[in-house]
């Protein structure tokens, strides 16, 4: 153990979320009505040959973009590893592509996360963190809640040393409506434990992302 390690303390943080609420969930059948009307509103005609089986279509899109609200994101994490035969450096993973949906304009946010962590003794299997960003992201979001939630979900099942999480996306009710403004992409990120504390672990992670340490804000 090096003594960055040594060094860390820990911030106080809030409770990853569990399973996201669960309002009551209308019929189907409501729910191929609300997209009728919305074709309406769009002003056509949802009983038109080539509109009319977009409404159980849409919901079953509905069904998948939004599959998150249905896991649990820390079972992902339960099952870990702990023959790290005396690993101590950081873990990276990085450019994990999502597509989430803004809760603002319910459009498209595509995008990619990087997740590093510092194990303490246990490290998780790299797909899971896949299937962990997935989760966050099959819900409505706004990009700074999706990364603080991944980061938090990790400290508090994987108790690792520290966590640091990027994610990079762009926004469609950005560039297709609105200021229309393409090619601009937002950055968020979470640095909790020792990336929160040490410049250097810090830096060393946006080094492997190609990032520089001017690129993220960390307050202390
Ligand atoms: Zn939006």
């Amino acid at each position: 153990m090096n003594k960055v390690i040594k060094l860390h303390r820990r911030a106080a943080r809030r409770p990853a979320g569990r399973m996201a609420p669960k309002p009551d969930r209308p019929p189907r059948s409501e729910a191929e009505n609300a997209v009728r009307t919305l074709i309406r509103w769009a002003g056509d005609d949802p009983d038109r040959e080539g509109l009319r089986g977009t409404p159980a279509r849409a919901v079953r899109a509905y069904e998948e973009w939004f599959a998150g609200y249905n896991e649990d994101p820390r079972d992902y994490l339960k099952r870990t590893f702990e023959e790290v035969a005396g690993y101590d450096e950081i873990v990276v993973l990085r450019d994990i592509r999502f597509e989430s949906y803004c809760e603002h304009h319910l459009a498209p946010i595509i995008g990619r996360a990087h997740i590093g962590y510092l194990p303490r003794t246990r490290v998780v299997g790299i797909s899971k963190l896949a299937r962990l960003v997935d989760v966050y992201a099959k819900r409505l979001q706004i990009q700074e809640r999706m990364t603080a939630e991944i980061a938090g979900c990790i400290e508090s099942v994987l108790k690792p040393l520290g966590v640091a999480v990027v994610v990079e996306a762009a926004h469609q009710c950005m560039t297709t409506r609105g200021v229309h403004k393409s090619g601009v992409t937002m950055v968020t990120s979470r640095m909790l434990g020792v990336f929160r504390t040490h410049p250097e672990t810090r830096n060393e992670f946006l080094a492997a992302l190609n990032l520089k340490p001017r690129d993220i804000s960390v307050e202390s």
